[in-house]
């Protein structure tokens, strides 16, 4: 039984098992989400992304995969980064979206992972409507198999954590 729970708040101040970054596919850090945990979790999540990229994504990470790193200094044993797809007006990009979560909790699993708290991805810098992102995360993590207990959804501010509770309600 996985139970979805919401909280208002900062993803970095979370202490769960994995706290999943909204990553661009460099894996070196950006704005939003991906800032706050390289800034809170110190140079080991940077040096480790380093290291997955030089040996797998010398390329960069495809949209809709996640990959693990340490959590360095964060309240966390895993960072789970993942790469959102960038909202466009012309193509639905919702697979890859649910790919994201379904990804993440995939790695969550094998990590042995059993208590992850994610952002809202794609809803801030790659423009993705807070409705619409937030029904994709809400019915793929519903559908999914996981041994996740706590999947928890952390809304940055007043605006998107309203928009969670009524997709949770
Ligand atoms: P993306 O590039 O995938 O759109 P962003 O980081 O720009 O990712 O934004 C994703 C969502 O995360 C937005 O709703 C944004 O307001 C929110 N956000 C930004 N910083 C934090 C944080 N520290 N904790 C939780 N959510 C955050």
């Amino acid at each position: 039984m996985t139970t979805i729970t919401l909280v208002r708040g900062d993803i970095t101040e979370q202490s769960v098992d994995a706290i999943v970054n909204a990553a661009n596919s460099s894996l070196l850090g950006g704005g939003g989400v991906d800032g706050a945990i390289h800034r809170r979790g110190g140079p080991a999540i940077l040096a480790d992304c380093r290291k997955l990229r030089a040996s797998h994504y010398g390329k960069g990470l495809p949209t809709g995969q996640a990959v693990a790193t340490t959590a360095g200094e964060l309240d966390a044993r895993w960072v789970i980064h993942t790469v959102g797809p960038v909202h466009s007006q012309s193509l639905d990009r919702s697979a890859l979206l649910a790919s994201c979560y379904r990804e993440s909790l995939r790695v969550a699993d094998e990590l042995g992972a059993r208590t992850i708290a994610f952002p809202a991805i794609s809803a801030g810098i790659y423009g993705w409507p807070m409705d619409d992102a937030a029904r994709i995360a809400m019915e793929t993590v519903r559908a999914t198999e996981t041994k996740v207990e706590e999947v928890r959804f952390v809304l940055f501010d007043e605006r998107a954590y309203e928009t969670f509770a009524a997709q949770l309600r």
